[in-house]
């Protein structure tokens, strides 16, 4: 038995969401209010997420609201007492935005749809004032006035059509109509008729209670056309379908994928020789192939099946029902001859078409490339949904959205006017799909040609280099920069203008091929002898100027001053010795230099970047002198002493012989590279050498401890000098080998000695 599966069937993007947003919530403190989705099998997988049902004595924080809407009034009730999980479809979010607005231009709210259905109860709600009409018997008890009709999003088309009809005839142009009739069950219903053609049976799946489901299952009992109807693969006969070979799966756009897999497991064990087509647009496809268990005790009901007439299903719906007769629609051709009722109830092609153009006409027309201004209605972290006033409204997806925005909420909000361009009309769940990242690409494009046909230069983002020269890129769009055009002169090396944005003008363009080739040749030759012409006129000698260094040879760097090299010598670079102009620069640094002297002849300029600073030499000398003492590093030992750096550009010399008092074999034994000294300056000279030495620190006390005092032999006396020397014996203050300091304290004791001798010599005295 061949498995063929609808291309489209199950969750819907609004059920979808709903789901995802419910169970990113779950938790034991999460409540629902009703069915999230028309599905109780959707509903019992919430509960074994730990979503309870909402009692109002329950210990709950967070309410699910179901994804067919609240009733505004409820809504608002339960927001005061708990945090609020809205999962009411956008698609009837919108719906609700469309009819406020029109309440406000004056329009009275129409809904055509089941007054008791959930979501038309909902909905109506939204507005102060709003009509439910079921039949066109109602609309002719409606009084005049200003419409703005509306639709239950699972309405099916015929008695849209029929209404919609009536109403346009009784009011005319007081009438605006807004088919919010959802795309994603159209498309499940076009799927099905397209799969009539391929089976001879179909088992649609889904809840007795989902309006879309039993929409799927109404075309197959109009078309006459052998179907199931089942809650899951469980509750079908199997038996009577094993006799069909091939059956066909389609579901309403609240049936889980669990379900719908677990049918194709089920069905292909029936007999598994059978292949499966499951449709090449079909998202579970894949992994419903994967899922090929056999399963026991199906296998034994095959016996004894009689093919199933269009009565024979396996669910109670009514197939007696006299619905709506037939479904004109141009994505829903259903054969009305299959119908029995159908020649009294269609409304037939023409009139539908006239009516189709009737809703289009209150509505923007779009083709695929146009680029709309749209309101936007609600934004995701992934998406942002529009209204571009189409009977459908427009998503922006993650892939559509421009490629710099990681978060779509940073940059725009509910209410805002934005231009979109139009991907698809329809994204077969009836939704437009729309782009922001290709708008910019086309606004960018157009405005290339523009700037193209007026020569007019341009400014790009050089984004990468490739074999050949540069990507860059306007707006988004890419263009080419050949490695000829990226400088004023060929250079094979174009790193430095990746990440640049750089003016460039455009040389060759052809916007249907989405080619873009762009130079910066020209305009760079004639900004760098634009500015070679402002330098030259301003230079002068002693000027600071600013620039770039833009190479480093052994004997200097040379500097971008703005179209003009200029040359700072090795020499003019630091105060302090330099070996390597890297010491002090490196290519890329910007710096400012002293312009020493020019030749605009021969187109070169000597800088200076040392006579930025003062002269450390003269600061130094103004604050020293000799017999100070200086701290400094030793930076070279030659043999004959120690280089000491006592400032940027300041070094003194300790000569070996001033290292220390004990004799040394080289500055080394004593001293290392780096190491702090303290000297004293014995000499300063005015061609910037200056001595230092630590030993005349160190040498006055050693000496003192050291020198023993030196007698000095004593010259042969004279006999005069005999007597005058017994003399001095006699009296020790005259005695000149006697030390200064004894001395003085001799003279001392001998005027004291004077004192007491006169005193002594007038007391005897006076004794006597
Ligand atoms: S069927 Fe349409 S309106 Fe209903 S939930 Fe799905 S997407 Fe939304």
């Amino acid at each position: 038995m061949k498995v063929v599966v609808a291309n489209e069937l199950g969750f819907c993007f609004g059920v979808k969401r709903a789901y995802d947003l419910a169970i990113s919530n779950a938790s034991s403190t999460t409540a629902i209010i009703g069915q999230l989705v028309h599905n109780q099998d959707v509903q019992n997988n919430l509960y074994e997420h730990g979503i309870k049902e909402f009692e109002a004595k329950g210990n709950f924080d967070k309410i699910i609201l179901r994804s067919h809407g609240t009733i505004k009034k409820e809504k608002e009730e339960l927001l005061k007492s708990y945090e609020l999980i809205d999962t009411t479809c956008p698609i009837l979010l919108n719906i609700y935005n469309k009819m406020i607005e029109k309440e406000e231009e004056g329009y009275t709210n129409i809904i055509f749809g089941d007054p008791n259905h959930p979501e038309v109860i909902a909905t109506k709600s939204q507005v102060k004032s709003c009509i439910v009409v079921n039949s066109p018997e109602e609309i002719q008890n409606l009084k005049d006035n200003l419409y703005f009709v509306t639709m239950q999003t699972t309405l099916n088309y015929q008695k849209a059509d029929l209404l919609t009809k009536t109403i346009c005839d009784k009011f005319g142009n007081n009438v605006k109509v807004f088919n919010s009739i959802c795309g994603a069950s159209s498309k499940r219903r076009k799927s099905l008729i397209d799969l009539t053609k391929e089976v001879e049976a179909i088992i649609i799946f889904g809840s007795k209670n989902s309006n879309n489901t039993k929409e799927l299952c109404n075309i197959l009992k109009e078309k006459n056309f052998p179907y199931y109807f089942a809650n899951d693969v469980f509750s079908l006969d199997l038996s009577s379908i094993s006799m069909y070979n091939s059956i066909g799966i389609s579901a309403g756009a609240s049936t889980p994928d669990w379900i719908i897999k677990e049918a194709v497991r089920v069905l292909n064990d029936i007999n598994n020789k059978d292949s499966i087509d499951l449709g090449e647009n079909n998202v579970a496809s894949d992994k419903i192939v994967a899922n090929n268990d056999p399963i026991e005790n199906h296998e034994s009901n095959k016996t004894d099946a009689s093919i199933p007439s269009k009565d024979t299903v396996t669910d109670s719906f009514n197939h007696n029902d006299k619905g709506e007769s037939t479904m004109i629609n141009e994505n829903e051709k259903v054969s009305t001859e299959t119908t029995e009722n159908a020649s009294n109830n269609a409304v037939n092609e023409q009139d539908h078409a006239e009516m189709m153009a009737k809703i289009d006409d209150t509505f923007t027309r779009i083709k695929r490339g146009q680029i709309v201004q749209g309101t936007v209605l609600y934004v995701t972290e992934s998406q942002i949904m529009v209204n571009i006033n189409y009977r459908s409204d427009g998503i922006i997806d993650r892939d559509e959205l421009p490629t710099d925005l990681t978060d779509p909420r940073t940059e725009y909000k509910a209410g805002d006017q934005i231009d979109v361009y139009i991907v698809k009309v329809d994204d077969g769940e009836g939704n437009v799909v729309l782009s922001l990242r290709r708008i910019k690409d086309v606004q960018a494009w157009n405005e290339l040609e523009e700037k193209f046909e007026a020569k007019e230069p341009i400014e790009v983002f050089v984004k990468e280099q490739t074999k050949g020269g540069l990507i860059v890129e306007y707006k988004g769009a890419r263009a080419f920069m050949p490695a000829s055009h990226s400088f004023d002169r060929f250079r094979r090396d174009l790193s430095s203008l990746v990440g640049e944005t750089v003016k460039v003008e455009i040389i060759d363009f052809d916007k249907s091929k989405r080619r873009c080739v762009v130079s910066r040749r020209e305009l760079e030759k004639a900004r760098i002898q634009k500015e070679q012409d402002e330098f030259w006129s301003g230079v002068e000698e002693g000027q600071l100027r600013k620039g770039k260094v833009m190479r480093l040879t052994n004997f200097g760097a040379f500097v971008d001053l703005g179209g003009v090299d200029g040359l700072i010598h090795i020499t003019d670079l630091a105060w302090n010795r330099v070996r390597d102009p890297k010491e002090v620069l490196s290519v890329g640094d910007e710096v400012e230099v002293l312009v020493l002297g020019f030749d605009r002849e021969k187109n070169r300029i000597s800088l200076g970047l040392k006579q930025t600073t003062e002269d450390p030499w003269e600061v130094f000398k103004n604050n020293n002198k000799v017999g100070d003492v200086v701290k400094g590093t030793v930076v070279s030992m030659p043999e004959f002493g120690a280089f000491v750096r006592l400032g940027e550009g300041i070094d003194g010399l300790i000569h070996i012989s001033q290292i220390c008092r004990e004799h040394i074999e080289k500055p080394s034994d004593i001293l290392n590279i780096g190491q702090e000294v303290e000297a004293k300056i014995t000499d300063i000279k005015d061609n910037q050498k200056i001595s230092l030495s630590i030993r005349a620190l160190t040498e006055p006390e050693e000496e003192k401890r050291e020198r023993k005092p030196r007698r000095e032999r004593a010259p042969r006396k004279t006999a005069n000098e005999n007597k005058k020397e017994e003399k001095a014996d006699s009296n020790p203050i005259d005695n000149p080998l006697i030390d200064s300091e004894i001395l003085g304290e001799l003279k001392k004791m001998a005027l004291n000695l004077d004192d007491n001798t006169s005193e002594g010599e007038a007391a005897q005295n006076s004794e006597e």
